[in-house]
């Protein structure tokens, strides 16, 4: 055995026991991940993350492309074209979907499917053939190439390829330098913010309000952009773009017209609302879309912003923005709670596990199942901070694992030692939920069911709910354990 080998040996740890009833799980945890992972309430608080993931570990982070390619490809009527072997281009639009409510270019997926000849040779002429035989047939607003590993290690020179065809063809084509190897899913948001810049600030302005806002970090994956826009809408507020849902590239154009910029998802689009702000001076607050006192903040948030900053602006004839605001959020919860409360009847007790690509999801979701009476005692994220952590921490109860950038081991492990109900995460996640037998919510970029605003948090607790009260977890081997007649006390 090498020397690294053996530094990633797992070791096996003792973990509390958590029921009687239950087999005392343990979690195989490597030695050098074990600062990445708390509990709540055994020693002060302490987590490293931000890193790196441990080679050998199989982290559930996707790489650098994939994290661009996610923000990016919304934007329904540009070209994406995947610089590299076939592979690279796999998440399509039937698994990873976007609404539009106009062109669908980005249903179409593109690839240079780079084969060992271009290896040796190059890719560039085959990437600029491409360039040269879609722009003209698909009529594209312009057109993102999304550099990954192979082409990183070959060297093609991406920039210029781009620079040439946008030259021939009089549209932005834009490198996202996204090579896969070259850092974990963040170094590919800030690809695409990079990518995006490119665009702001090129638009006529002149009809924009300046009570407006770009929605920023959604991705109207089942129309969640829509939902916000029409609430933003009754706030009497103008939304310029979707950065990136239901996005258009005029509309990114554009976007420097806005009032402000409000940001959910702090990782995907953070830094291009960093880069507006310092270039054109645009405000950005943080929001989430998720739960009911996330939305209802963030909603508030944005007209006391519009308030305090256009006052003359703020004020109608139906009073002033917050007034507007209270209202709308008076009439979602009066149409939400009663429906809460007979599904939370159910729900009331039992677990849920979360793992989430960003932490602000992880926030939002403690607080919405506190509304259906469920308790998150696994929570985790791919990229959060170690604030986000702590702050995680700070609102959930004793015993909780918090844990960053884990692999499916560690996860099999909590949850099987957590006994939870339900397990909330995406399409890596999905296949440990069931093969441990446990109820599963999609909440990531392959969900069908819109799960942002006030309507999103009643699709969510139906989910939920369908999910936990499932007859067919009794069937599952662990919990045919829970409830047989040694556990529960009855004579056999
Ligand atoms: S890690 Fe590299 S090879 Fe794999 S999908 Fe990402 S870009 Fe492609």
């Amino acid at each position: 055995m090498t020397e690294t080998a053996k530094a990633i040996t797992p070791e096996i740890i003792a973990c509390p026991e958590e029921s009687a009833a239950l087999p005392i799980e343990h979690a195989a945890i490597f030695e050098e991940r074990k600062d990445q992972i708390h509990r709540i309430g055994e020693g002060a608080f302490s987590m490293a993350c931000n890193r790196d993931s441990l080679a050998g570990a199989v982290s559930q982070r996707a790489c650098v492309f994939c994290g661009s390619r996610v923000v990016l490809y919304p934007i329904a009527d540009a070209l994406h074209l995947v610089h590299g072997p076939i592979g690279c281009a796999a998440y399509t639009w039937d698994i990873r979907g976007s609404l539009s409510s106009g062109p669908e270019l980005h249903r179409l997926s593109f690839s240079t499917d780079l084969q060992e000849l271009d290896v040796v040779f190059g890719g560039e002429k085959k990437l600029a053939k491409a360039l040269d035989e879609l722009i003209p047939r698909y009529e594209p607003k312009a057109a993102f190439v999304y550099s990954t590993c192979i082409v990183g290690l070959i060297g093609d020179d991406l920039a210029a390829v781009c620079k040439a065809a946008s030259q021939r063809h009089g549209i932005p084509v834009i490198p996202v330098q996204s090579e896969g190897f070259k850092g974990n899913k963040r170094e590919g948001y800030l690809a695409a913010c990079k990518a995006m810049r490119t665009l702001v600030g090129t638009g006529d302005i002149s009809d924009i309000s300046k009570l407006s806002v770009n929605i920023m970090g959604d991705f109207n994956l089942a129309g969640e952009t829509w939902i916000i826009k029409d609430y933003l809408t009754r706030m009497g507020i103008q939304t310029v773009a979707g950065i990136t849902g239901d996005g258009r590239v005029d509309d990114l154009r554009r976007a420097h017209g806005a009032g402000l910029n409000i940001v959910q998802c702090s990782g995907s689009t953070q830094d291009l609302a960093k880069m507006m702000r310092d270039d054109f001076g645009i405000p950005f607050l943080r929001v989430s879309w998720i739960g009911i006192e996330d939305v209802a903040e963030s909603l508030y948030a944005i007209a006391e912003h519009f308030e305090l900053t256009q006052p003359e602006l703020a004020t109608g004839p139906d009073g002033g923005i917050v007034e507007r605001t209270a209202a709308l959020v008076r009439d979602e919860l009066a149409a939400l709670m009663p429906q809460l409360k007979e599904l939370r009847r159910d729900l009331e007790g039992k677990r849920a596990a979360v793992y989430v690509g960003g932490s602000f999801k992880a926030f939002s979701l403690v607080k919405a199942f506190r509304h259906l009476g469920m308790e998150v005692v696994i929570v985790g994220s791919q990229t959060g901070t170690e604030e986000d952590y702590r702050e995680l921490a700070a609102i959930c109860a004793p015993g909780t694992i918090v844990v960053d950038d884990a692999n499916p081991l560690e996860l099999s492990a909590f949850i099987k030692e957590k006994d939870v109900d339900i397990f909330v995460g995406g399409v890596k996640e999905r296949p440990i939920a069931f093969k441990l037998g446990v109820g599963f919510c999609d909440h990531n970029h392959e969900r069908k069911i819109a799960l942002e605003g006030f309507v999103g948090m009643l699709n969510f607790a139906k989910e939920v709910h369908a999910s936990v009260m499932s007859p067919i977890w009794q069937f599952v081997p662990r919990r045919e354990l829970r409830n047989s007649p040694v556990n529960t006390g009855e004579e056999a």
